[in-house]
């Protein structure tokens, strides 16, 4: 009489076996990872800005352009070229905001980012990472783009700042270095 309990095991292994055999064969090949994607494909990707710093946690009572760009706050860490502060809803009981800083220098925003992030300013804890941009839609679909101050991306970029949407959103739940904007 066969030993049944070993049938049941041996079909199991042969199921498992299986499935390995499929999700091999499943996988695209090694390489697929290095390939750039397809220009029409990268709506949904996003691009590290390296010179482009998010920060999060800023007192209301210091979110002008004017006090940000000063050397005793984001003014030490490099020449600035661009502020985006991101008001607080009218009426809303908020005291801090966030902004975007550009630096003309990708080695300045990386000291701002090293230094204010898990920092403190006036009380209120600042989290700052790399902001991220994605690709103009016009270009994506090999398309002149006719806006002077489209601000989206018109080349593909470095490969290793681009990733999907899913990527970032791990690295934000891991390490909170990107932010989508
Ligand atoms: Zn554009």
């Amino acid at each position: 009489m066969p030993c049944f309990g070993r049938v049941v095991k041996k079909n199991r292994e042969r199921k498992q076996k299986e499935k390995n055999e499929k999700k091999v064969s499943d996988r695209p090949s090694a390489n697929s990872k290095s390939q750039p994607p397809e220009r029409k494909q990268l709506h949904n990707y996003r691009v590290v800005q390296r010179n482009l710093v998010y920060v999060l946690g800023l007192p209301t009572a210091l979110s002008s352009e004017d006090t940000l760009r000063r050397p005793e706050y984001f003014g030490k860490f490099g020449k600035i070229s661009k502020i985006v502060i991101l008001h607080r809803t009218p009426g809303s009981s908020q005291t801090t905001t966030s902004a975007y800083i550009t630096y003309v220098l990708k080695e300045d925003a990386a000291a701002a980012i090293q230094v204010l992030d898990g920092s403190t300013l006036e009380g209120h804890p600042l989290k700052a990472s790399f902001g991220t941009t994605k690709y103009c839609n016009n270009w994506i679909r090999s398309l002149p783009c006719n806006n002077p101050d489209c601000v989206y991306l018109h080349d593909f970029g470095d490969d290793e700042d681009r990733f999907t949407k899913e990527e970032i959103q791990v690295s934000l739940a891991t390490l909170s270095v990107f932010v989508i904007i």
